[in-house]
């Protein structure tokens, strides 16, 4: 099932996308002579390019480039390559700051124009670009003439503020978002796209349906889970503590901080600090918050003499860490700063390993397609040049990754030599609603952590041997995938999920009492049930439900409260009047038990 992983830069849809950026760059230095260009890179989807410009950029400037680019495309100019000389391109772009600044560092220090490494064993080589009447640093590749370029199928989607170079000690630039497409089919369904990506994001229904929140005044990065948001959470813990316990898991519960000791030995503090927040003061000894839950769960391991009978330990921790990251790639709840894995560590001899991995693969798939994912994709990380552990081992590990992944039957790609340095790992990636994906599921071999911290056992022959280690997170974090979940669901849960499941609208107040008895018998059932017994209109309440996007509305009238029965309206339009409570219960039910959207 493996499958060849394709070259993204010699896409040709990169080639268009990275001219359309060029193209834009001149239409804006029409507009703006005085302008000083910075990088223009294509992007997934796009390009975009960061200008310093003399006044802030509006929508009509948008619209007003765009025009000038359908100008120069018609024109019909060649792309014209050029290699250049140190001297001749300081003199090419001696007006343009950021360009020189680009020059120096692609002599200096071997990167593109775009800052990023060049692949081993390039020589920096200096080369432009010319379109019509602009001439751009570049190492290409283009497409050859802007008769390629189809007139009607770019679109320039927005302005954004971007430090140069992402450093907020740089002066701030205006970067244009754009798209290009070969056709203006291809243009609309992606617009078609990104207005629902827009509709469904999890931000946006975050505060719709109230679930959670961010506030500077609690802290950049830090969540905080409201009451549905909340429920939601607990469900998932629940089912899936549950599932971890039929799987043969135990549960282990860790402190948040420790000794500067664990760190040191765990090697954290040597290539980990930049991630990790400033030591706190006990008693004279310094203590971090955890970055990671493993050292925690290895001086587990480590309390006691280990006997080969009593392996595999498989520990599970819904574990909160705390990591850096800079305030600028914060975002919702999938870029954070403190999050909870729901980790668990394995360890294992090494006649073990095999069958653990099949079974952790296996776990993980059943797990994701619970949340009702059905499409995986798996990536296999195999030994770096410079890296820790038997070789032997490596390999031993490596190929049971392979075959779990085989016998899995879903699609992977291997990553020759993208391991990290203590072990070949396994992500796994599912594609949501949208056909985006996320990497949530990890499954990482560490020859690392037994080493520095001598774990041991005694095996069958009276001598000490070293255990195999593995650490997994399924969901990965628990802010990060109830994001992805809010997104996949464009906010509409299946019934398991949904924080209220039910909501009774009475019609008018003497229905009030008829929704309460209802309400306390699917309560005992086990439903979450709310009624509706403002003093808005039914409409009103019917909206209300649908904008909370409750599965199930129960309208209640004297036709209903006559007959003991309800009229419900499903969240998708669907309608079953005169409906019998127990006739509701099953269904409701029913779409519980299968996990269900309805
Ligand atoms: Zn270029
Ligand atoms: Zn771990």
């Amino acid at each position: 099932m493996a499958k060849k992983s394709k070259d993204l830069t010699q896409d040709d849809l990169y080639k268009l996308r990275h001219s359309v950026a060029h193209v834009m760059a001149a239409a804006v230095l029409e507009m703006f002579p005085e302008a000083k260009i910075a990088i223009g890179p294509p992007i997934e989807n796009g390009f975009y390019y960061d200008f310093d410009l003399p006044r802030p950029l509006t929508p009509e400037d948008l619209k007003e480039i765009e025009k000038r680019m359908r100008k120069i495309i018609a024109g019909h100019h060649p792309f014209v390559r050029r290699e250049v000389t140190p001297e001749e391109a300081r003199e090419l772009f001696k007006d343009q700051p950021y360009k020189l600044e680009l020059i120096d560092d692609i002599l200096s220090r071997g990167v593109d124009e775009h800052g990023n490494p060049l692949p081993e064993g390039t020589k920096p080589t200096l080369s432009t670009y010319t379109v019509g009447n602009f001439t751009d640093l570049c190492r290409g590749p283009h497409i050859e003439n802007t008769k390629q370029m189809p007139p009607d199928a770019f679109k320039l989607l927005s302005v954004a503020g971007a430090y140069w170079r992402g450093d907020e000690h740089n002066p701030m630039l205006q970067r244009i978002y754009g798209t290009a497409w070969f056709s203006k089919k291809d243009l609309q369904a992606h617009l078609k796209f990104l207005k629902e990506v827009e509709k469904r994001d999890h931000r946006k229904l975050g505060k719709q349906l109230d679930l959670f929140s961010v506030n500077p005044d609690v802290g950049p990065g830090l969540v905080l889970w409201h009451p549905n948001g909340g429920m939601i959470r607990m469900i998932m813990e629940q089912f899936c503590r549950e599932e971890h316990q039929k799987a043969g898991y135990q549960f282990v519960y860790t402190p948040h901080i420790g000794r500067s000791w664990l760190w040191e030995t765990s090697g954290h503090l040597d290539f980990y600090r930049e991630n990790m927040y400033s030591p706190i003061d006990v008693d004279g000894q310094e203590y971090f918050i955890k970055p990671m839950n493993c050292p925690f769960h290895i001086m587990i391991y480590k309390s006691r003499r280990r006997s080969y009978r009593e392996l595999p330990f498989r520990w599970a921790e819904w574990g909160t860490v705390y990591r850096y990251e800079r305030g600028g790639v914060l975002h919702g709840l999938m870029r954070v700063r403190g999050f909870t894995q729901d980790d668990a560590h394995i360890f294992c001899r090494p006649d073990q390993m095999p069958e653990e991995i099949d079974k952790v693969l296996a776990f993980s798939l059943h797990i994701l397609r619970s949340f009702g994912f059905q499409e995986f994709n798996a990536y296999l990380s195999t030994m770096p040049e410079k890296a820790v552990g038997d070789p032997a081992r490596w390999k031993d590990a490596e190929e049971a990754l392979q075959e779990a992944l085989e016998r899995s039957g879903i699609p992977y790609e291997i990553d020759e030599g993208g391991g990290a340095f203590y072990g070949p790992k396994i992500d796994l990636k599912i594609s949501d609603a949208l056909g985006r994906e996320w990497q949530l599921s990890t499954i990482q071999f560490d020859f690392n952590l037994p080493d520095r911290f001598d774990l041991k056992y005694v095996g069958a022959d009276g001598q000490e041997h070293r255990p195999y280690m593995i650490h997994r997170a399924l969901l990965g974090s628990m802010e990060r995938f109830f994001g992805i979940l809010i997104e996949h669901y464009g906010g509409a849960f299946p019934v398991w999920l949904a924080p209220v499941q039910a909501i009774l609208i009475p019609i008018a107040d003497r229905h009030v009492d008829y929704a309460y008895g209802i309400r306390d018998k699917l309560l005992d059932a086990g439903l979450r049930v709310e009624v509706d017994d403002s003093a808005d209109r039914m409409n009103a309440k019917i909206r209300n439900a649908q904008l909370q996007k409750i599965p199930y509305m129960l309208v209640i009238g004297d036709k209903e409260m006559g007959n003991g029965t309800v009229a419900l309206r499903m969240r998708d339009g669907s309608r079953k009047d005169d409906l019998p409570v127990d006739d509701f219960l099953n269904v409701a039910l029913e779409a519980i038990r299968g996990k269900r959207s309805l």
